[in-house]
């Protein structure tokens, strides 16, 4: 039996070692048209960080190693350019000399991978442009970060290979803007999961643009390119990476006549032959079959390439060897946090027409007294009979422990029902004596019995608040971390006593900081007849997911010529004061806030407080937290893992309540230039007078909330001609008077700027800042057909209830 490989890393060379084991007289040839066989694909972005100093250690087998080891006739620099199915050859040219020849096949196998995507768009030819795919793309990249020591690079696309390149580009000490067209990074986890992940990019100084693309890169001064989005946005670099991601090879066999499937992958069946019986393909040019909804596929990992290959042996071997399918099971390291998921995510559940629900629980890596205890979020989605859909997860450790076993229990067809009794491991440096699977597993099956209703971060927005009654059982002392618009605070501890504070002709939505309290309260509420609803991952989820995700914008327009300018939040010096510390390492979330509190409580103003804590979701929750308390954010930094953040105590701020009184809320109905500014000016005084102020943006007034380029939207006929006709933005907003076909609108605009006076935009900007809670009304956003995608970030999209209940709280209310 005469066998011949196409391609020779991943898929190939798996298949070329196998075959070797099952058959030692088959005489395999594996032809691979690159310089390596058999590298480490995977391992590409870390020698370039310099995470992975040795480059031979990427270099897995030599082909000579395969010769002496397994007599494998591996030949680089072979391109295979032609497939002759009825003579059964391929037609091989020698990369180096052109010389081309025939070799001929018994079976052949298919495995040339994918090549990333490279939009035609002008400048993507230019040097300092690149892509990542083998060992020679990695050496060129490491040698420009070697030699040029760029101060700034632009990364297009966040997905696993955008985030590992950016990472490792950041670990060189290059600057580094991340370019997502989504409205999320990791497009196989949920919006809420991957907001944990914006929120730790932010934290480690990527410079986060979402929902934007690229445009166009031109040459600039001195090697520097200039990189415009979509938006009309414009970031200066030395250095571009394009991952946007990848295309399978699969020429040579559509020219060859065989099927293609799947988004341009070559059609395989369960042994993955091709509709030519004796041509098997695999790997990233494959066509697989998605294991939960029966539908063709593809995925892109090399798990499955070599599972494949191994099928594909043994099938060719005789053996009735089969590939079922794929779940899709995958892992990615973003600096400090594990993100991995199986399955599918509710977006792909959606789309397949599969009802479903999921739960989100917050839980420890292993007992939080045990030293070095770390959070991580869980999200498991199933069906309404159990089957397990899908779970994602996100923390610093053991987070794709728990996902490889909930992919485990997906293959061997278990439920949520399982997950409540799996027996997994426990000892305290670990696990808990209730996993967080078995949490998931608990909390799914109670969802199912009807023991808790889940209500998810995305549906408090939309709720119709006279319908009802918002609960937030946590502490007092947590309340600064923020808290669901119009929630009434009774801590659990309480909520018994004051059991008649809570109306029962309304729905009761509870909420704590992660979901377990609230599910406590939930229950005792219910059996006291109550029609009571659990928030699904606490206002940990609902903050992370509603706050802002991108601070690109923080960066606009800001040229960098020097590398010292890299660092943009410089550590605030302390004047003086006691030092203490607080170590609250292995604590979830609340307790760190609430160590901090207690220790705050303790120190007199001006004493220095260092807590250091491993739960990632404190680096938010610190600074919105000594922001609310009048505290001094000094410094917040991880070293090796840990948060260490400097507080000082400050004047304690007055309290909410007392403040109350003086908040203003406006109801801004006209985009109008001068309105605008009018209305910005007001909110921005009533910051700085040191009170609240709320602005409620509805019909006309919701143009200055747009975006100033248009985003790609589903919308019908007339919606999409008020969007034509419409503003987008504060910078294409007219004066209501005198506009004179542009000239007043330039005119005024000019005088502000001569005298120093911020235009509309900033003025905005300012408000986001200072905390100006902006809101645009849900009803004249469906009247008018906007969508939320087509607001700038940080906008809560609400009804009128919640502009009343603002309102509540204000001694005035204008209306612009
Ligand atoms: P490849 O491994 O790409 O091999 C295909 C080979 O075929 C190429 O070397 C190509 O030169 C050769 N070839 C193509 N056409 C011809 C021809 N006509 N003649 C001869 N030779 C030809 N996956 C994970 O699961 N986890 C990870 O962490 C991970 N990280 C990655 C990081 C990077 C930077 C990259 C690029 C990929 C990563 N992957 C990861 C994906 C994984 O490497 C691929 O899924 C896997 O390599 C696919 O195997 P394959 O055999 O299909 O293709």
């Amino acid at each position: 039996m005469k066998v011949v490989i196409v391609g020779g890393v991943a898929g190939g060379a798996s298949t070329a070692a196998r075959l070797r084991r099952m058959d030692e007289s088959a005489e395999i040839i594996m032809l691979e048209r690159g310089p390596y066989i058999s590298f480490a694909n995977c391992g590409l972005p870390y020698h370039i960080g310099k995470v992975i100093e040795d480059r031979s250690k990427l270099l897995v087998v030599t082909p000579e190693d395969l010769k002496a080891m397994l007599n494998i006739d591996a030949r680089i620099k072979n391109e295979v350019v032609r497939i002759n199915r009825t003579e059964k050859t391929v037609t091989v040219r020698e990369v180096e000399s052109g010389r081309e020849y025939e070799e001929s096949y018994d079976k052949l196998v298919l495995s040339p991978g994918a090549g990333p995507i490279v939009p035609p768009l002008p400048g993507v030819d230019l040097p300092g442009v690149f892509t990542l795919r083998n060992i020679p793309d990695m050496d060129k990249i490491k040698a420009f970060v070697d030699q040029k020591k760029p101060a700034r690079a632009v990364v297009v696309g966040g997905g696993f290979i955008g985030l590992e390149i950016a990472e490792n580009l950041q670990h060189r000490g290059v600057q580094v803007t991340l370019i997502e067209m989504l409205n999320q990074v990791m497009a196989p986890v949920d919006y809420e999961m991957a907001a944990l992940v914006h929120q730790h990019l932010i934290f480690k100084r990527i410079r986060l643009a979402l929902g934007d693309g690229l445009k166009s890169i031109e040459e600039g001064e001195a090697g520097w390119l200039k990189v415009r989005l979509s938006s009309d946005r414009q970031v200066d670099a030395e250095l571009v990476i394009l991952s946007i991601g990848v295309r399978p090879e699969s020429m040579l066999a559509k020219e060859a006549g065989l099927e293609i499937g799947f988004r341009g992958t070559i059609a395989t069946n369960q042994h993955m032959q091709t509709s030519d019986p004796d041509i098997y393909a695999l790997g990233d040019a494959a066509q697989v079959t998605s294991r939960i909804t029966g539908e063709a596929t593809a995925l892109a990992l090399a798990g499955p390439a070599s599972r494949q290959g191994r099928a594909i042996a043994d099938h060719i071997t005789g053996r009735d060897a089969r590939f079922k399918g794929v779940w899709g099971t995958s892992v990615v390291k973003v600096f400090d946090l594990t993100v991995a998921g199986t399955g599918l995510n509710t977006r792909q559940l959606e789309q397949a027409g599969l009802p479903f629900n999921s739960v989100l629980i917050h839980a420890s890596n292993h007992a939080g007294y045990y030293p070095g205890a770390s959070p991580m979020a869980l999200k498991l989605i199933f069906s309404p009979e159990g089957k397990i859909y899908g779970a994602q997860a996100v923390g610093i450790e053991g987070v794709e422990k728990r996902i490889d076993v909930i992919a485990t229990a997906m293959y061997g067809g278990l439920s949520v029902y399982d997950l409540e009794e799996l027996e997994l491991a426990y000892a305290p440096p670990y696990s808990s004596s209730r996993d967080p699977v078995n949490i998931a597993g608990f909390s799914a099956a109670n969802t199912l019995r009807g023991d808790v209703t889940q209500m998810h971060w995305e549906e408090i927005n939309k709720l119709d608040r006279q319908e009802y009654f918002i609960l937030d059982v946590r502490l007092p002392e947590e309340l600064p971390l923020g808290m669901i618009d119009g929630a009434v605070n009774i801590p659990l501890q309480q909520m018994r006593h004051q059991i008649n504070e809570i109306p029962k002709d309304k729905k009761i939505l509870v909420y704590c900081q992660t979901g377990q309290r609230s599910y406590f309260a939930t229950r005792a509420l219910k059996q006291l007849g109550f029609d009571v609803y659990n928030l699904s991952g606490g206002y940990k989820t609902y903050s992370h997911a509603v706050g802002r995700q991108s601070n690109f914008d923080v960066f606009e327009n800001v040229t960098i010529s020097s590398r010292e300018e890299i660092l943009e939040v410089p550590p605030q010096s302390a004047i003086s004061g006691a030092e203490f510390s607080v170590d609250a390492c292995g604590l979830q979330c609340p307790g760190p806030i609430l160590k901090l509190y207690n220790k705050i409580k303790e120190v007199d103003e001006g004493d220095i407080v260092t807590v250091k804590a491993t739960d990632y979701g404190f680096t938010t929750d610190v600074e919105a937290w000594a922001q609310s308390t009048g505290n001094r954010l000094l410094s917040l930094d991880t070293e090796k893992g840990v948060i260490v953040a400097k507080i000082q105590k400050g004047t304690p701020k007055p309290q909410a309540a007392a403040a109350m009184g003086q908040d203003k809320t406006m109801v801004v109905f006209s985009g109008d230039l001068d309105k605008g500014i009018a209305a910005f000016i007001i909110a921005n005084g009533v910051i700085a007078s040191g009170h609240k102020a709320s602005m409620f943006f509805t019909f006309w007034g919701l143009n200055l909330l747009r975006k100033n380029h248009s985003v790609p939207v589903k919308k019908n006929l007339v919606e999409k001609m008020f969007g034509w006709m419409m503003p987008r933005g504060t910078q294409k907003a007219k004066l209501s008077q005198m506009h004179m076909a542009g000239m007043g609108t330039a005119m005024i605009k000019g005088i502000m700027k001569k005298h120093n006076v911020d235009n509309l935009t900033t003025m905005l900007e300012t408000a986001r800042e200072n905390g100006v809670r902006l809101m645009a009304c849900q009803m004249s956003m469906d009247l008018m057909g906007i969508k939320r995608e087509e607001l700038i970030d940080g906008i809560e999209t609400v009804g009128v209830a919640t502009m009343l209940a603002a309102s509540d709280d204000s001694n005035a209310v204008i209306f612009i």
